[in-house]
């Protein structure tokens, strides 16, 4: 007797053994058990930063993956490839670590852009030295970039991200805001630091018409130093914007996107001024509506930032799984998905990579 016979899931062993596990069924997109299906792909380029946000990394750095345990541009194109043509992704964000540390990222985004069908191409950066790149990105097939921003204060920037990089940040922005039709700004906040900064980031923004972004801060941090009674909730952020402007929710459907979106007003005149989202991770989750699927530097599948487990698939890559083997894996990994962060638990631990390390 078999453990399928016994009705529990089985999960292969090898990529050589590519029976479905238990009751998943035949499907060609990367559904799991609650039927969500993953359409939005989250690739990390690397796991080196040359920031270290407090909420992310710890001082000192972590300790980075060896060169060899990195996945080359060949093998990115191959993996994206498979996820766009066999798996039904749509969408493919690159982040890291900051991916403007891998000096081929202009071709990988070309590679990228050349599959068909084409996703949508999109970057998350902290923009330290886009202002000379977001051009090449544009024309290799780059539609958009999300660029992490705290903070227009140079003391508080280099006290939250160690590192007094604050102009070449904005002078990243200003050459995004240049080539691209969007640009979105994301900010966490942090309590002490730059919790009172968050209006006049709002107002910055909507002045150059970026659309900033809120996100809660969640329990990612290298030093495990999060504390929820101490976080800074959305429902707060929503209240202390308040008080400067009107905000009321965006009647534009929100399509599985993380962010609430609100259209902001001015408090005197009542004049639209943009929009602003803001992502309640861990108060308000939408995990029920999660269309995510992560691939780490070292190619392995991760089916939510909080999973304490990851699928390899760049060793049987490597070791010659032809595409259809590799897409089978990644169904079975993403089949495997839970119903929720489980944050609420009690019996939630944080894991133990950080945001860094499986990419944000
Ligand atoms: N280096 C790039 C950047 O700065 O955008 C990409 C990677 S970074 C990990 C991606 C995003 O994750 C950033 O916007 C950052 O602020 C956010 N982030 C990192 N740690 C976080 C945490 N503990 N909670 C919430 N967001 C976090």
């Amino acid at each position: 007797m078999t453990l399928v016979d016994l009705g529990i899931p089985r999960l292969p062993t090898s990529w050589r053994d590519t029976s479905l596990p238990g009751d998943r069924p035949r499907t060609p997109q990367l559904v799991d058990s609650f039927g969500r299906v993953a359409t939005d792909l989250r690739v990390s380029l690397t796991d080196r930063c040359n920031l270290r946000c407090t909420y992310c990394m710890p001082a000192e750095g972590l300790p980075a993956l060896a060169r060899e345990k990195v996945m080359t541009r060949a093998e990115i194109a191959r993996l994206v490839g498979i996820a766009v043509r066999d798996l039904g992704v749509r969408q493919v964000r690159f982040t890291g670590g900051e991916p403007l540390l891998r000096r081929d990222l202009t071709e990988i985004v070309a590679d990228v852009a050349a599959l068909d069908p084409r996703p949508e191409i999109s970057l998350t950066t902290n923009a330290v030295g886009l202002d000379s790149r977001a051009e090449a990105l544009r024309d290799a097939g780059l539609d958009r970039v999300n660029v992490s921003l705290d903070t227009l204060d140079p003391d508080t920037f280099a006290r939250l991200a160690r590192r007094p990089f604050l102009e070449r940040t904005l002078a990243g922005i200003e050459a995004a805001a240049r080539v691209f039709d969007l640009v979105k700004i994301n900010a966490v906040l942090v309590r002490g630091v730059n919790l009172d900064h968050a209006a006049d980031l709002l107002s910055w923004c909507l002045e150059r018409g970026f659309e900033l972004r809120f996100i809660e801060q969640m329990p990612l941090d290298a030093d495990h130093a999060w504390d929820r009674t101490a976080m800074v909730t959305a429902a707060e952020v929503r209240e202390l914007l308040g008080e400067r402007f009107t905000l009321a929710p965006d009647a534009e459907p929100r399509d599985g996107a993380p962010a609430e979106r609100f259209v902001v007003r001015s408090r005197d005149t009542g004049e639209r001024l943009g929009r602003v989202g803001i992502i309640a991770s861990v108060t308000e989750p939408f995990c029920g509506d999660c269309r995510r699927t992560r691939l780490t530097a070292e190619g392995g599948i991760r089916d939510c930032l909080f999973a304490h487990t990851e699928t390899d698939l760049l060793g049987p890559l490597r070791e010659g799984a032809p595409d259809d083997v590799v897409a089978d894996l990644w169904r079975t990994a993403m089949w495997g998905k839970r119903a929720g962060h489980g944050m609420d638990d009690a019996s939630f631990v944080q894991p133990e990579r950080t945001m860094s390390a499986i990419g944000g």
